[in-house]
């Protein structure tokens, strides 16, 4: 050993070893920042980012478990972070459990970025925090970037009206170009299949939150949020957000957090603003409106697109955050309530009554209390067969006004006891598997009075619609006797998902399976021109039937 060798191994050597290991014991393990912390509000992550993120949470906390949500159509596996003290290895776990399932969802249109980035510091500072909040009753579940496919196409170019971040957002569309807050009823993406699949049916969230962007009216509040919209759906549900949950979260998240927050909406005509202030549409296509549809809370969070960035970011978080103040102390309640729409849903498909309606045509009409938006006066300059262009002035206004939101029944038609298929179609069986509802088959032939729908006319829209032209139709109820075989699918609405699979398969739903031209090729036959009857037959009073559900 030369001498200067053996000055090292005698003097640096152990200097380094233990500078290193006092660094090592001494300093706790950096907490890691987000893309929008690290780039000063400049720029979103990737999702090579938020996996690698995802994997620092998880070498610093014992409280965080990863799953795979669905595999994108362009290969990504979409995570799925499951947070719990300690955190369950599967939902079996909580069968004989209090604590409750929360699930937060970001980046379904991937042009919205803060959602992604705010649940992300959210899991976080509740993970690396000294006695982790809210986990000794809530199970949170996050999925940071849904849309993976779409994030990845980041562009400056992406929405140019936003306001940030500067380095560009994804896009709105998924892999295979579709709108995934469109195909909750189709369920054509791998995406919002995996949602029902591996969050909706495996993990049975209380609560269902979608995070977006606002597409731009001018106000001053950063954050705002929707119930589920859909009347067919539990309404005490739809009330009990309307009028104490959310109000409660708005009041929390101004006096705790300082933001501003007000219900989802535009103006009905900016040229008249004092017309009013209109929510989005109740269709279940929607995913918030589809969980309503499934008796479990949704809210759905638009971010306002003229915040910058960091204000919408911290906005987004510290709304998340005053929702799981909120369910924290209230889980017993929610856990009531949702129980409850459970059994009654179940209880009218027992014996359904000439009061349990099904409604196929609504009527938007305003709350009862008004609502009030920090704007500005506008300038309004009309476009030829476009949305007419408005500018904001400095001058600010405060608006009180009708807000319409609420949906009531305009035409209904009667809620049957079940459905039946008899000629029972793969891809029409396939589809209500893919939303867990529950099939049976009838275990010998059987003839029944059923109410069949004769169509007398269908029109295809002329517009190409997420791939599909969605069809309307007219068409009557006839009573009839029918025959039905040994085999002929059963589709009772005495199940907690009795309300969708009506919204499913009723003839004239504006949402259903005929709409998105499920059922085109059994509607006509090849060489005649005469509409068939649509296939789904609805029972309407209970009779005993031999059925089985056959996996
Ligand atoms: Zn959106």
């Amino acid at each position: 050993m030369n001498k200067r060798k053996k000055i090292f191994f005698l003097y640096l050597m152990p200097i380094l070893f233990l500078t290193s290991s006092l660094t090592s014991f001494a300093s706790p393990e950096k907490k890691p920042l987000t893309v929008a912390e690290s780039s000063n509000f400049t720029a979103t992550s990737r999702y090579a980012e938020v996996i690698e993120f995802i994997r620092e949470l998880q070498q610093q906390s014992s409280l965080i478990r990863v799953e795979t949500l669905c595999q994108s159509t362009e290969g990504r596996a979409v995570p799925l972070v499951i947070l719990g003290q300690p955190v369950p290895s599967s939902p079996q776990e909580l069968r004989h459990d209090k604590r409750g399932a929360i699930y937060i969802q970001a980046n379904i249109h991937a042009g919205e970025v803060e959602g992604k980035e705010a649940s992300l510091m959210l899991a976080r500072d509740i993970l690396l925090d000294e006695k982790p909040p809210f986990l000794d009753k809530l199970i949170i579940l996050i999925a940071p970037i849904l849309n993976a496919d779409g994030n990845e196409k980041i562009s400056p170019e992406n929405r140019p009206t936003q306001v940030g971040p500067e380095k560009g957002v994804g896009v709105r569309h998924n892999g295979q170009n579709l709108d995934l807050n469109r195909d909750s009823m189709k369920l054509e993406s791998p995406e919002l299949q995996g949602l029902v699949r591996n969050v909706l049916m495996r993990w049975d969230p209380l609560l269902l939150v979608d995070c977006h962007t606002t597409n731009g009216v001018y106000h001053e509040e950063p954050v705002t949020y929707s119930w589920p919209l859909n009347s067919n759906g539990d309404t005490a549900i739809i009330e009990y957000m309307r009028e104490s949950m959310l109000p409660s979260i708005s009041t929390h998240l101004k006096d705790k957090y300082s933001t501003l927050s007000i219900p989802y909406g535009i103006f009905m005509d900016v040229s008249n603003p004092e017309k009013g202030w209109r929510t989005f549409a109740p269709q279940p296509r929607f995913v918030t409106n589809y969980t309503g549809l499934r008796n479990r809370l949704a809210i759905l969070n638009e971010n306002y697109s003229y915040a910058d960035y960091k204000t919408r970011v911290f906005g987004c978080y510290h709304f998340l955050l005053s929702i799981l103040d909120y369910c924290y102390a209230r889980l017993d309640e929610i856990a009531d309530l949702v129980a409850a729409a459970d059994r009654k849903t179940i209880q009218r498909g027992v014996r359904p009554s000439e009061k349990d309606a099904f409604a196929v045509e609504f009527e938007m009409k305003a709350l009862k209390e008004p609502v009030t938006i920090h704007g500005w006066e506008m300038k309004v300059f009309p476009r030829e067969g476009r949305w007419p262009r408005v500018e904001k002035t400095d001058v600010k206004r405060i608006f009180t006004l009708p807000y319409y939101a609420d949906f009531l029944p305009k035409r209904t038609v009667k809620f049957p006891y079940a459905y039946l298929l008899p000629d029972p179609i793969p891809e029409i069986k396939e589809k209500l598997l893919q939303h867990g509802i529950v099939l049976e088959r009838l275990t010998q032939a059987v003839e029944l009075e059923v109410e069949s729908f004769q169509i007398k006319e269908i029109k295809a829209a002329d517009r190409l619609y997420q791939g599909h032209r969605l069809n309307s139709v007219k068409g009557e109820y006839i009573l009839e006797q029918k025959k039905f075989p040994e085999g002929t699918v059963f589709i009772g609405t005495a199940q907690p998902l009795g309300a969708l699979a009506a919204c499913l398969l009723e003839p004239e739903s504006d949402d259903g399976l005929l709409v998105w031209n499920f059922f085109d090729r059994y509607l006509v036959t090849q060489w005649r021109e005469t509409l068939q009857t649509y296939p789904v037959c609805k029972l309407l009073k209970p009779v005993n039937i031999p059925k089985e559900i056959r996996r």
